[in-house]
């Protein structure tokens, strides 16, 4: 895993983190607590992942590994070690940072947090040179502690900390954190980086799909692919105004087709913004994306009277003055019934920064017994929308087709939060029956405000959370 390390937190991840630090610092303390009450030192060992080993630090041999519930003899204390003997006869180093942070496996996954700019050594010693000094709110994962020192790599090339200067966190944690804030934090530079990287990268994000001889559905299989299994992409193919393919070759260079619905492109998430500006709704903007329009009519009803883009026009147009009765901006990438390419619909969303974006479709199906609505994401970090908002969704009463993966145009090239709503089945005749209603768009445009609304009311949860002073 190609991570940069070395990232700017902002204060939002501070203040999640703070209460895992002061964990530490309590278990750190009452370690020292314990170790001071008595000279004895016998160490009871109840978790999994602790060894000793031959030197204090952590990249020396590994002497032996310690079993669940079992004690040691502390024979020796420092700075960050201690020297023990197991079973009577073994000696060696562990790492005393380990033993008190369950949140730990093992002792190579601690990152250090600097909570001040501080300088990062050429060597343990802080009479050798000073590389760098590393800002304020940065982490860095840690490759080994040496006595007082914790080894990072600084830019590929290893670096010394004091670690008197920083704090130790668990490193799954401080991944995550930095996973996390990318978008927010990463300087065009990285950007640019991390796109070079990503740009011929597919993700598999359907849990049972195939790799196909040919850019068709019923060619021969070649495989049945993972859920999340990594392509490389190698062509697109428009196989009909509905279905296209990847052209792909797997980790082991075997070469084969996807139907491209089934795949994500994560160079696309790089730049795509996790939450609304605003977290009320009432100052919020709202981009709908009525489906279809002008020479496209979307689907069809079985008797071919009906198409969809009248029924997306509508729920839009109800939608819009539902949500400005509850004092939200709403904004139509279409206005009227004019034909208008999905680059152009993205390309609107991608310049005007919506706080959200909703596309609403009708769908259809061979199967015209097949009713309800459903509602699709592409970037995961739209899921948890995804399902708050099919939640509202779903209080229409239509029957729950949930909520699923979809690669869309309108959604992957998207800047902004963004969902698809498949708001009902034109080929379904009760379904069909229910959109020639006015009622039907009514009662769909409150249960998506009422989805929106308790999206809203999350988001601002979570600032408060954020903000709330730790005591
Ligand atoms: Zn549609």
């Amino acid at each position: 895993m190609a991570i940069v390390w070395t990232k700017k937190l902002n204060h939002l991840t501070i203040k999640r983190l703070t209460p895992f630090l002061i964990t530490l610092i309590i278990g750190l303390v009452t370690l020292w607590g314990i170790e001071s009450l008595s000279n004895l030192k016998t160490l009871k060992i109840d978790r999994q992942g602790i060894v000793l080993h031959s030197f204090p630090t952590t990249n020396s041999e590994v002497v032996t590994e310690i079993a669940t519930n079992s004690s040691i003899e502390i024979i020796q204390e420092q700075t960050g070690w201690l020297k023990a003997r197991y079973l009577g006869r073994i000696e060696g180093w562990l790492p005393k940072w380990l033993i008190n942070n369950n949140q730990l496996k093992n002792d190579k996954e601690i990152a250090a947090s600097f909570e001040e700019a501080t300088a990062i050594y050429q060597k343990a010693d802080s009479k050798s040179s000073i590389i760098s000094t590393i800002p304020k709110d940065s982490l860095i994962p840690i490759n080994y502690i040496e006595y007082n020192w914790a080894q990072v790599s600084y830019q590929g090339k290893p670096a010394f900390v004091n670690l008197n200067a920083v704090e130790l966190i668990n490193q799954e944690e401080a991944e995550r954190i930095l996973v996390e804030t990318d978008s927010l934090d990463n300087s065009i530079d990285e950007k640019e980086e991390e796109k070079e990287r990503l740009k011929d990268k597919l993700i598999m994000r359907k849990k049972e799909d195939y790799l196909l001889e040919k850019a068709d559905n019923f060619s021969n299989i070649i495989y049945q692919t993972n859920y999340l299994q990594e392509f490389t992409r190698l062509d697109f193919i428009e196989y009909n105004a509905q279905e296209s393919f990847y052209f792909v070759a797997d980790q082991q260079g075997i070469k084969g087709y996807i139907n491209s619905f089934s795949l994500s492109e994560p160079v696309y998430s790089i730049d795509h913004r996790s939450q609304p500006v605003n977290s009320k709704l009432q100052q919020a903007t709202i981009m709908l994306d009525p489906g279809h329009g002008g020479e496209d009519p979307g689907t069809l009803s079985t008797d071919q009277k009906y198409s969809e883009k009248s029924f997306t026009y509508k729920i839009a147009d109800v939608l819009k003055k539902t949500l400005e009765a509850f004092g939200a901006t709403v904004i139509l990438t279409n206005e009227s019934d004019q034909f208008l390419d999905l680059t152009e619909r993205v390309e609107i969303s991608n310049q005007k920064q919506p706080d959200l974006f909703l596309s609403l479709h009708f769908d259809s199906s061979y199967d015209t017994q097949i009713n309800g609505v459903r509602t699709y994401f592409y970037h995961l970090n739209d899921e948890e929308f995804a399902k708050t908002l099919h939640s509202g969704l779903i209080t229409s009463g239509r029957p729950n087709l949930g909520v699923e993966y979809g690669n869309f145009q309108v959604l992957r090239e998207n800047t902004v939060p963004s969902l698809l709503l498949e708001l009902g089945y034109i080929t379904n005749s009760e379904d069909l029956e229910l959109m020639l209603t006015y009622d039907y768009h009514q009662n769909l445009a409150d249960a998506i405000t009422e989805g929106l609304s308790t999206y809203f009311d999350q988001v601002e949860n979570q600032l408060e959370i954020n903000n709330t002073p730790d005591r």
